[in-house]
């Protein structure tokens, strides 16, 4: 039995410096990743501070057209938010296609941002896992990855980043605001999620004691006609295969703006630069969607077990562009791909 301490931080500053303070603290939110690990053994904190009551819950537009999220703000009630639905409905359905309805009201924001990776490696204290203890070795990538990432993986690591919501903040103008021992920050989302490369312990730029206070989402005119596709072995539960989260603006027949990420094929969310310069200008047509696709998953590097993600992924890409040029699944936040949010 590890004997745990536990702190109720009732302003913000208290729990910053609770944690920065500790290196044996954690901050502890909706407690759905947290928990888990901690029974787990992956995770061994000695004193969880626990920062439900700090004032961080609000769900805002802004006169600009954009969005403001508390960090504490829980899944369900930002898929409920009717800002959220009618300004970015990607959001909101890939809020709506995670987890559980459970989880989803115990799960805030802050923490479905910095949740840990599903790899079971990572999750089994007595395998090999660099991002678990570095420089143990990867027991993925000769042993089963059929749920592991083929874009952005390095010979240390090929988890895949888990969060849906994240990809779909990945496809518009984000920043992750915190409060940490040095003071305020704002992270664009871009760089808030690293890749693996020699060090895949270090997932984000955040110091210890670094609390996530608010997710910051630029006017973005475009998302209001946009989706979240969700790919999965089955239809509530879940998590991605493969993921698409678009938004797009057409005139003349031609695209003229365009966003794209991926979720359930990189080891973060995975923003689709290259397809995203091939649409542009380019006419509404089923050809160039492919095209987009095969140029976006040209850079894929995968293991035997996942190939199959390079097809899906492209399939899936081609399936979300025509929905979004023929107005399926963007009127509400709940018409999606994979059915009826769990
Ligand atoms: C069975 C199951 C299925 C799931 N399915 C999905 C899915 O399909 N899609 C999906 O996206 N997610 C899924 N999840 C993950 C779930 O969404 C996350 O566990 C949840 O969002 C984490 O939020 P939390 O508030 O519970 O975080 P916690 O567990 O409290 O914290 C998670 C981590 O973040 C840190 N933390 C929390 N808040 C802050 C903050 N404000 N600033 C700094 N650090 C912070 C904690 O210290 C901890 O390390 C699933 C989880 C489970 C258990
Ligand atoms: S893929 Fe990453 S998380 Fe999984 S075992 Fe390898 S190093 Fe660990």
């Amino acid at each position: 039995m590890r004997p745990i301490t536990y702190l109720r931080a009732t302003d913000t500053a208290t729990a910053v410096a609770a944690v920065s303070s500790d290196p044996t603290s954690d901050f502890l939110a909706g407690g759905t990743t947290e928990v888990d690990l901690l029974r787990q053994n992956v995770l061994n904190p000695r004193r969880l501070v626990d920062i439900n009551e700090l004032p961080l819950t609000g769900i805002e537009g802004t006169e600009e057209g954009g969005l403001r999220i508390g960090s504490l703000a829980r899944m369900s009630e930002v898929a409920a938010a009717p800002v959220v639905r009618e300004r970015f409905p990607l959001v909101a359905q890939a809020l709506e296609l995670g987890a559980s309805a459970q989880l989803r009201n115990m799960a805030s924001m802050g923490g479905n941002l910095l949740q840990r990776v599903r790899c079971s490696y990572f999750r089994d204290a007595h395998s090999a896992c660099n991002k678990r203890e570095p420089g143990t070795g990867c027991s993925a990538i000769d042993g089963f990855s059929r749920g592991h990432a083929v874009l952005g993986t390095s010979e240390h690591c090929i988890a895949t980043h888990p969060s849906d919501v994240a990809v779909a903040l990945m496809a518009l103008d984000t920043r992750v605001h915190t409060m940490g021992p040095s003071g305020e920050r704002a992270y664009p989302i871009n760089d808030f999620f690293l890749l693996p490369g020699d060090s895949p312990h270090r997932e984000h730029p955040l110091e210890h004691g670094e609390l996530i206070t608010e997710i910051e989402v630029a006017p973005t005119p475009l998302a209001r006609r946009s989706l979240y596709l969700k790919v999965r072995d089955r239809e509530s539960y879940e998590f991605a295969l493969v993921s698409v989260a678009a938004a797009m603006s057409v005139a003349d027949g031609r695209i003229v703006d365009v966003r794209m990420a991926l979720g359930g094929v990189a080891t973060k969310p995975w923003r689709a630069e290259r397809a995203e310069d091939f649409l542009i200008g380019a006419t509404i047509m089923r050809d160039n969607f492919a095209m987009a696709a095969r140029v976006e998953m040209a850079a894929a590097r995968p293991t035997p077990m996942n190939a199959f993600k390079v097809e899906l992924a492209q399939r899936a890409i081609v399936r979300a562009l025509d929905m979004l040029s023929n107005g399926t699944g963007t009127a509400s936040a709940s018409g999606s791909e994979s059915g009826s949010p769990s």
